[in-house]
């Protein structure tokens, strides 16, 4: 059987087309137009994976990686930090224009299940995958299952609350980690601290100022709480970070630190690793649903 691997991004929808032996056909990137709405994202899914079916040599099986994850109680989307999906019934769609059998399943597991399988985490049995981008989601793979939770919120530390009285949240609540570890959030912070609109990877290239030094110390501070309470519950084999935000070097020695410091326990030697897949893990662990 051929798989079909779609990555619904908050930027871009990208597609991967594997072979019977997993070798990659084709792939294919498009911007996701949130602008446009709802259904400018599923035709856009849907012409995307036409296009792919026409190369494959046998059926295929379709996954689709999405923020968000369906419902139990209504079918629809929920927790999606991409809004216009949330409430839609994204399932039902895409099966009245595709026949296959199409699997949906949230980002941050699709990107943990890839680690787990094929990247940094590939000997590990208990993972804990961090995607730290647009938003701040997480995902757990136990022994190479993607393990999804009684209602499907299992990993989803973006929205533990961190501040009670924090930062408004899409969600409703206030304080939510993702309120704080997010690159738009990051960036939102350093331009109250400094009156400068500037990007967060020019923003690290040049920390050495007093203002700068404050920005870093209360990210590690959040960075250190949020994923020490993580590993508190968990207690994973490693954590594999990912999103835009992973690519912070000193997040893996003083972010490492400051989470360490936090978890209770006398040993603390949980790795902390960077993704080796890059954003290629979301249409991977799309394949491998
Ligand atoms: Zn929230």
């Amino acid at each position: 059987m051929n798989k079909i691997g779609i990555d619904l991004g908050g930027t871009k929808i990208e597609g991967i087309l594997l072979d019977n032996d997993n070798n990659i056909v084709e792939r294919k990137r498009i911007p996701t137009q949130q602008q446009k709405g709802y259904d400018s994202i599923i035709n856009s899914i849907i012409s995307l994976v036409k296009d792919l079916k026409t190369l494959a040599k046998s059926d295929v099986r379709i996954g689709v990686s999405t923020p968000g994850a369906i419902s139990k109680k209504t079918g629809l989307i929920k927790n999606s930090n991409t809004q216009c999906l949330i409430g839609k019934p994204i399932q039902e769609d895409l099966h009245k224009e595709l026949d296959d059998k199409i699997t949906i399943e949230n980002d941050a597991n699709c990107f943990a299940l890839a680690e787990a399988t094929m990247g940094a985490a590939k000997n590990y049995d208990v993972v804990f995958g961090v995607i730290m981008g647009t938003g701040v989601g997480g995902g757990i793979v136990l022994n190479g299952k993607i393990h999804q939770g009684r209602t499907f919120i299992a990993g989803e530390w973006g929205h533990h609350t961190l501040k009670q009285k924090g930062n408004s949240c899409y969600c409703g609540k206030n304080g939510c980690v993702e309120t704080y570890l997010s690159g738009p959030a990051l960036e939102k912070r350093w331009k109250e601290i400094t009156g400068k609109n500037e990007t967060l990877s020019s923003i690290v290239n040049n920390i050495n100022n007093s203002k700068a030094k404050e920005w870093k110390s209360e990210f590690l501070q959040n960075f250190g709480v949020g994923l020490a309470n993580v590993i508190d519950i968990l207690d994973p084999d490693v954590v594999v970070l990912g999103g835009g935000v992973s690519n912070i070097s000193f997040l893996y020695d003083e972010g490492k630190d400051a989470v360490y410091d936090k978890v209770f326990s006398d040993l603390v030697d949980t790795p902390i690793l960077k993704n080796q897949l890059g954003d290629s893990a979301g249409v991977f662990g799309a394949c491998l649903l």
